[in-house]
């Protein structure tokens, strides 16, 4: 079965910045070793935490990236992912990696940034982190505006580029803007469902049928915030409950995963790593859902939306 897990932080990790992902280091939830096996595609965010960082520049982006390549050429397992072709072509057994930004500040400020960022790999944005910038506002913003006028013009030219709109993160005004003006499909890679757990970062019930509207894919993730309250008792299994929230509203063909390792404050119980991932395959039948719907959570709607968007 092939699992494609929507967005990781495990890239940007200060754990990486001292340990290649070549190497399995238990402080880390996933790496290159670990997601061998597990995973076939891995997206991987370039994120910049706001919160330590004065000032964030399109040289943050680099030297992750960098560190990403050196990492990828180190290991004759592991490629990166450009292309609908490179997709198609996707090994068993090997692992594809999809590079992908979260957070729109290493831009700059500068739209033509977001061509460069197209040509160094990146094929998602995620517009913003929980602030606002100079897209769109953040979920934590304290006056939504929604998208911005150069907000507009990124989703229009990511639709030119051929890169996925990613709303996770936004706040209710940037969502509904974002889904009213694309063509393409849109991913949220690491949310939940509001109707299930009340936080701000998670989805209501419209906003999963306006990203459904457009063919895209929720990626679940394994936030014990975002999935349970109290979160202390949040479990694999209430990752399954969100799965099976968002097939019931909207079908099976427009939720996936979006473990968000490496980004979380506390592992998820059930899910401590990408060691686990494979157990959701048992939970998901469980619950009763077939093979070939368990296959379309697992990663092919991820693969499905992807293809469709590089091709
Ligand atoms: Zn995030």
């Amino acid at each position: 079965m092939l699992i494609f897990d929507g967005h990781c932080d495990s890239l940007s990790s200060p754990v990486s910045g001292e340990c290649s992902l070549n190497v399995r280091d238990c402080r880390r939830q996933l790496d290159f070793a670990g997601a061998l096996g597990q995973i076939a595609i891995q997206s991987m965010a370039v994120f910049v935490d706001k919160v330590r960082r004065e000032e964030i520049v399109f040289g943050d982006f680099l030297s992750l990236r960098e560190r990403l390549l050196q990492a990828v050429a180190g290991n004759d397992q592991v490629k990166l992912v450009t292309s609908a072709e490179d997709l198609r072509s996707q090994q068993e057994g090997s692992l594809g990696v999809l590079l992908t930004v979260e957070g729109a500040e290493v831009m700059e400020g500068d739209l033509a940034n977001l061509e460069r960022l197209y040509a160094l790999g990146v094929r998602s944005l995620t517009l913003t982190w929980n602030n606002d910038n100079f897209l769109a506002s953040g979920n934590e913003s304290q006056n939504d505006h929604g998208l911005t006028v150069a907000g507009r013009k990124a989703v229009n030219m990511m639709e030119r580029l051929k890169m996925a709109v990613d709303i996770a993160h936004l706040s209710s005004k940037s969502v509904h803007d974002v889904l009213k003006m694309v063509n393409n499909p849109v991913i949220d890679s690491h949310g939940c469902c509001r109707a299930l757990c009340d936080h701000p970062r998670n989805l209501t019930d419209g906003q999963i049928k306006g990203l459904a509207s457009t063919g895209g894919v929720l990626g679940i993730a394994y936030v014990a915030e975002f999935l349970h309250e109290p979160y202390q008792e949040a479990t694999i299994d209430d990752v399954v409950c969100h799965i099976a929230h968002v097939a019931d509203l909207v079908g099976v063909a427009h939720v996936g995963l979006g473990s968000d390792f490496d980004g979380v404050d506390y592992p998820l119980c059930g899910l401590e790593d990408v060691s686990k991932t494979t157990d959701l395959i048992d939970r998901l039948a469980r619950k009763g859902f077939h093979q070939a719907e368990i296959a379309k959570i697992m990663g092919g709607n991820f693969w499905r939306v992807y293809q469709q968007i590089l091709a």
